[in-house]
């Protein structure tokens, strides 16, 4: 099974956890030979201890994001959650190229996991993705992703005037088109049993520094296009956001709204994601960014609490005029 699973191959070549894209030359993700393979599977006499205290190494910088992402994310502190957004590019994209891919997918499909004791940051990051997801929708996709911490970084950084709002009815059509992919590229593997058809439409191979250089054109033409529709590739064409997306209709903890959202636009109008349209919030798109969620707690922005303060003033009695002083 093992040695005619591409994917198990690929990945047991770097034991790393993003394999295929640790292992790419010119954006050509390479094999093992099968006795390279051998070689590799013969290593399993290593103890687990020797092989746990080798990772440590991978595992405590992974568990510090984690926890700054957790904390950020519980705090809703908007300077906690640009820090974890920097370390996402920095660490987890430019430094390690750990990323949900639809290759993970892929390997879960075809039943290749790869061996634990090689491999717990790969499955560290595969819990609090799919864990996460159950309990608070994409919040991969807003504090985790490398790729996506990008684009929440550009929008942060550039002018606002740059900007493209989209129709709602045109933004809603754009957006199932990453569900069409997602089929199309599951389909195509049950198929083939090809895995690397991934590198044709996920552009995470970037952190890598590795692609050809048909892939940096395309690569430079989605991000100038970012620059001008705020999270363009998330948004509308990223399949493992989609299937984020469809398992976050099971998420347990949802952002609640006001009566007064019904009319209220200011979180609608905040929300980079075009996941809120009037009083509802879609959960296949909200990514927990935060951003209507720290309005929503906002005593002297949100229409909610200002009305409410304004009717308790309204029946509080008028308090008692002090005693005028003596003057003397
Ligand atoms: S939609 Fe895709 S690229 Fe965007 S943050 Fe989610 S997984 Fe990453
Ligand atoms: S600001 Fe308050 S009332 Fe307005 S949409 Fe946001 S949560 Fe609702
Ligand atoms: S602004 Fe609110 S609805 Fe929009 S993505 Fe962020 S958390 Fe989700």
């Amino acid at each position: 099974m093992l040695r005619r699973c591409p994917v198990a191959v690929t990945a047991l070549a770097s034991f790393g956890l993003f394999a295929p894209y640790a292992s790419a030359q010119d954006g050509a993700p390479q094999a093992l030979s099968l006795d390279d393979l051998d070689a590799l599977e013969s290593q399993d006499s290593t103890s687990l201890l020797d092989l746990t205290a080798a990772q440590v190494v991978e595992l405590i910088p992974l568990l510090l994001f984690f926890t700054l992402a957790f904390v950020s994310f519980f705090k809703k502190n908007t300077y906690l959650k640009y820090a974890t957004l920097v370390y996402a590019v920095v660490y987890m994209g430019l430094m390690k190229a750990n990323l949900v891919s639809l290759v993970h997918v892929f390997r879960i499909l075809d039943g290749s996991f790869p061996i634990l004791k090689y491999s717990m940051p790969w499955y560290l990051l595969m819990a609090v993705a799919i864990i996460s997801t159950f309990l608070w929708g994409r919040f991969y996709c807003g504090r985790i992703c490398a790729f996506g911490a990008l684009t929440q970084l550009m929008d942060r950084v550039l002018p606002k005037r740059l900007r493209v709002e989209i129709p709602a009815r045109y933004d809603r059509k754009a957006a199932a088109l990453k569900y069409v992919i997602l089929t199309g590229a599951v389909g195509y593997f049950l198929l083939t049993n090809d895995p690397y058809i991934y590198k044709y439409i996920e552009p995470f191979w970037m952190f890598t520094l590795s692609g050809s250089t048909v892939m940096w054109i395309m690569l430079a033409a989605l991000l100038l296009l970012t620059v001008f529709v705020r999270n363009f590739y998330c948004r509308y064409l990223c399949s493992v956001g989609a299937l984020l997306g469809l398992m976050s209709f099971a998420s347990v903890f949802r952002i609640k709204r006001w009566s007064l959202c019904n009319s209220c636009k200011l979180c609608e109008r905040a929300c980079e994601w075009g996941a809120i349209k009037g009083p509802k919030i879609s959960v296949t798109e909200c990514v927990r960014c935060d951003d209507c969620e720290i309005l929503y707690n906002d005593k002297e922005r949100c229409a909610h609490w200002l009305l409410a303060t304004r009717a308790e003033r309204r029946i509080k009695p008028i308090p008692a005029v002090p005693p005028s002083t003596p003057i003397c």
